[in-house]
C-alpha cells in the first residue's frame, strides 16, 4: 500500500466516525496545488544531472501552508502528497495557524559534494520561489535536509524577494534560526511519551525504551527521555543497532555518534539487527526513521505496550489493526512528531517580530502545546471509543473543516 493510500485510509476512518459527507471529504483531501519541476545541475565532474523536485500544497484554510523538504531517493509525488496531507492535520492538531504542505527532491544527498548540494538547493528555489514565502507556504527541514540547506533556501529566496527570514524555518541559530528548533521534534516526542505512559499508570522514570533511527529526531528523543529518567535499551541507525539491557549511556552515545557517525561499536553494547530492535522487550517502541517500517509481517513480533510515532507514517494500516487487537497503544505521528513544526512556528513568529526568545521560553511554550494537545486527543479517544490516531484525525479534520466552512467555499 502506498503512503498516500495509508494516509487516506486513516482519514476515511475518522471521516466515517465524524459523519462527514463524501463531498466534504473530497474537498478536504484534495490538494490545493501540486508542483513538479526539473532541476538540471552541472556536477563536479562536468557531467549534467537532472533531478525532479516537488512542492505539494495541501490546504490553506487555517493559514499559510507549512511543511518540510525531503531530500531522499524515494521521494515521489505520491509520498509528498501523503506527507503534505499529514502536515495539514498535524498543524491543526496542535492548533498553530498554518495549513499543510510538503516538498522534496528525489536525490541521495550523501552522494553529492557540498557544492553540488548547494547548487541543487538553489536551483530548486529558482524554480519554486514564486509559490512559497512567509504568507503562503513556509518550507522547513525533513529527512535529508538540515539547517545549512534552509540557510541556502533563505539566501536564494532573498535574491528575488529581498530580506525575508520568515520564508523558511529550521535555519541555523546564527542566521535567524530559533534556539530549540533542532531538538524540538525529539523533545515533543519525549513529552507525549511521558504523557502516554502516565495514562498507562507507568512513570517515565525507569521506563524501558527502544528507538529506531538515531538521526535528528531519534537522538534528541533519546537524550531528553534519558534526562526524564527513562532507560534507553536499544537504538539503531541506517547501518545497524545496539542494545544494553541495563540502559545505554545516552550522553556518551551522543558524543560517540558525533565522532563515529554510527552507533555500532559503542561501549558496553551488543550489536542487534533491525528486526530484533522492533521486537525488543521494552515498554515503549519509538520508530524515528523512515515510513512503513511496522507492517502486517512484523507487527505480531512487537512486544512494547506503547508505540510513539516520531517518524511520519511508520505504521501501515495492517500493522495498526494488529496493534489495536493486541491493545498496544499507538500515539500517531500527527501528534507525536508535531514538536518540530510547533517550534518552526515559534521561529516564524520571532522572525516576523524581529525579537528573539530565550530557549526556556521556547521549551515552556512547546511543553504546554504538546501536553494540551495530547490531553485533547486522549479525551476524544475516550469519548468516542476510538484509537488515539483516529482521535487525532478527528481533532485535525474538525478544525480544518470548520475553518473551511467559516471562510466560505
Ligand atoms: N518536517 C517536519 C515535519 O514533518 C517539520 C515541518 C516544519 O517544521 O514545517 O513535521
Amino acid at each position: 500500500m502506498s503512503s498516500y493510500e495509508t494516509a487516506e485510509r486513516y482519514f476515511n476512518r475518522a471521516a466515517e466516525v465524524m459523519g462527514i459527507s463524501d463531498n466534504m471529504s473530497k474537498l478536504l483531501k484534495t490538494p490545493q496545488r501540486e508542483v513538479k519541476v526539473q532541476i538540471a545541475l552541472e556536477m563536479d565532474d562536468g557531467q549534467i544531472s537532472t533531478f525532479i523536485g516537488y512542492r505539494i500544497q495541501h490546504d490553506k484554510s487555517r493559514g499559510p501552508m507549512k511543511g518540510g523538504l525531503r531530500f531522499h531517493p524515494e521521494v515521489d509525488a505520491g509520498e509528498v502528497l501523503a506527507l503534505a496531507s499529514l502536515m495539514t492535520w498535524k498543524t491543526a492538531v496542535v492548533n498553530i495557524p498554518y495549513g499543510g504542505a510538503k516538498g522534496g527532491i528525489s536525490i541521495d544527498p550523501s552522494k553529492l559534494s557540498p557544492r553540488e548540494l548547494e547548487g541543487v538547493t538553489r536551483k530548486f528555489v529558482d524554480e519554486i520561489h514564486d509559490i512559497f514565502g512567509p504568507d503562503t507556504d513556509i518550507p522547513a527541514p525533513d529527512m535529508g535536509t538540515n539547517a545549512q540547506i534552509m540557510a541556502w533556501i533563505m539566501n536564494q529566496y532573498e535574491k528575488y524577494h529581498g530580506y525575508n527570514p520568515a520564508c523558511v524555518t529550521g535555519k541555523p541559530v546564527e542566521l535567524h534560526g530559533a534556539d530549540g528548533r533542532e531538538e524540538a521534534t525529539g523533545r515533543g516526542t519525549a513529552i507525549v511519551t511521558r504523557s502516554a505512559l502516565l495514562k498507562m499508570n507507568k512513570p517515565v522514570e525507569g521506563a524501558r525504551i527502544a528507538i529506531q533511527g538515531f538521526g535528528n529526531v531519534g537522538s534528541f528523543a533519546a537524550e531528553i527521555l534519558h534526562e526524564m529518567g527513562a532507560k534507553i535499551i536499544a537504538v539503531s541507525d541506517a547501518y545497524g543497532g545496539i542494545r544494553n539491557q541495563d540502559g545505554l549511556d545516552i550522553p556518551e552515545l551522543m558524543k560517540f555518534i558525533k565522532e563515529h557517525k554510527k552507533v555500532e561499536g559503542f561501549l558496553n553494547s551488543e550489536n542487534i539487527d533491525n528486526a530484533t530492535l522492533l521486537a525488543a522487550d521494552v515498554d515503549v517502541l519509538i520508530p524515528a526513521a523512515i515510513g512503513g517500517v511496522l507492517t502486517g509481517e512484523n507487527a505480531h513480533d512487537v512486544r512494547a505496550k506503547l508505540i510513539v510515532e516520531a517518524a511520519n507514517n511508520p505504521t501501515t494500516p495492517e500493522a495498526d489493526d494488529i496493534f489495536e487487537r493486541k491493545e498496544i497503544l499507538v500515539i500517531p505521528d500527527i501528534l507525536a512528531n508535531a514538536g518540530g513544526v510547533t517550534v518552526s512556528y515559534f521561529e516564524w513568529v520571532q522572525n516576523r517580530q524581529h525579537f528573539k526568545w530565550e530557549i526556556e521560553e521556547v521549551r515552556k511554550r512547546l511543553e504546554k502545546i504538546m501536553v494540551d494537545s495530547f490531553d485533547r486527543v486522549w479525551k476524544i479517544a475516550d469519548e468516542k471509543s476510538v484509537s488515539p490516531r483516529i482521535a487525532a484525525y478527528i481533532l485535525g479534520i474538525g478544525r480544518v473543516g470548520r475553518a473551511t466552512v467559516l471562510g466560505g467555499i
